[in-house]
């Protein structure tokens, strides 16, 4: 009996240890590519390259763009 507690706790440790292994695995690599732009209707945040820009302000959608004109 006392061995499958053990094993139990061993599995417990070994799935605790996987979880914070694989957390610390999720930080966001620096390499992301463009710099990030807030969209002036919404506050949303996107990539400068694939917001909409009107004079001097980014926008998420076109109707974004379309409602703050
Ligand atoms: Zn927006």
């Amino acid at each position: 009996m006392r061995i499958l507690v053990l094993i139990a706790i061993g599995l417990l440790l070994y799935v605790i240890i996987g979880s914070l292994l694989r957390r610390n695995r999720t930080v966001p690599p620096k390499s992301i590519a463009g710099k990030m732009v807030k969209c002036k209707h919404c506050n949303l945040h996107i990539l400068e390259q694939e917001a909409l820009r009107l004079g001097d302000d980014y926008y998420c959608s076109k109707e974004h763009l379309e409602s703050d004109k």
